[in-house]
């Protein structure tokens, strides 16, 4: 059963999605191939906002960023700052506990090439509203990646222009929570130099 939280497993909001995952499905069918939803729990100060379920990574086993490139930096940076405990294992089930942290995806199906267009962004930007309103606790959102920072800016009905996107960058939320900017922790971003592993742990240093 999907949580109230997250689209319906066949969601069709988006056309072009719901098509790319019936295409998934025929051609994967033991992969998960669906919405994914939010993972960590309720009580959470700290709310981490990816981009998109990764093609073999969360599309393939459900838990966000579980076995793509993108989470082996994001699970060893969470599990070294004490925001998740065990071992990752790049499987749903390796027994990763989220410890005062949720995650979740600003659009919940794998998009082709990895991109996401804007108006399915804005389909799946009721579910990130939902999910902020169901986190008592919250202190912290953490945006990697400029779509994710866009996605919460604009849940805020906030201008663009006042919030720009700069890693590192805290931006002060009407709910008085803190918006903080990372780049994106994915593999071209770590390929190209944009973002290392000291420069991710600094963004966790400041986190409170
Ligand atoms: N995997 C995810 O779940 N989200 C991303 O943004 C990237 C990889």
């Amino acid at each position: 059963m999907p949580s109230p939280l997250a689209p319906t497993r066949d969601c069709d909001k988006c056309p072009r999605l719901a098509d790319f995952r019936s295409a998934n499905r025929a051609a994967q069918p033991d992969w998960h191939n669906a919405p994914v939803e939010s993972a960590g729990p309720l009580s959470a100060r700290l709310f981490i906002a990816g981009l998109a379920p990764g093609m073999r990574g969360a599309n393939r086993t459900g838990r966000p960023f579980t076995g793509d490139f993108a989470g082996d930096l994001l699970y060893a940076t969470l599990i070294k700052y004490g925001f998740a405990t065990g071992v990752y294992a790049r499987t749903p089930d390796d027994g990763v506990g989220f410890e005062d942290c949720r995650i979740t995806n600003v659009v919940r199906c794998v998009p082709p090439q990895n991109k996401p267009v804007g108006a399915e962004q804005k389909a799946c930007r009721p579910y990130l509203v939902d999910e902020i309103d169901a986190l008592p606790k919250l202190k912290t959102i953490l945006a990697l990646g400029r779509v994710a920072h866009e996605a919460i800016v604009a849940t805020f009905e906030l201008k663009k222009s006042a919030y720009p996107f700069i890693h590192g960058a805290k931006h002060p939320l009407p709910n008085g929570t803190m918006l903080t900017d990372s780049y994106h922790c994915s593999r071209y971003n770590l390929n190209t130099g944009r973002l290392t592993t000291e420069m991710f742990e600094s963004v966790f240093n400041t986190l409170s």
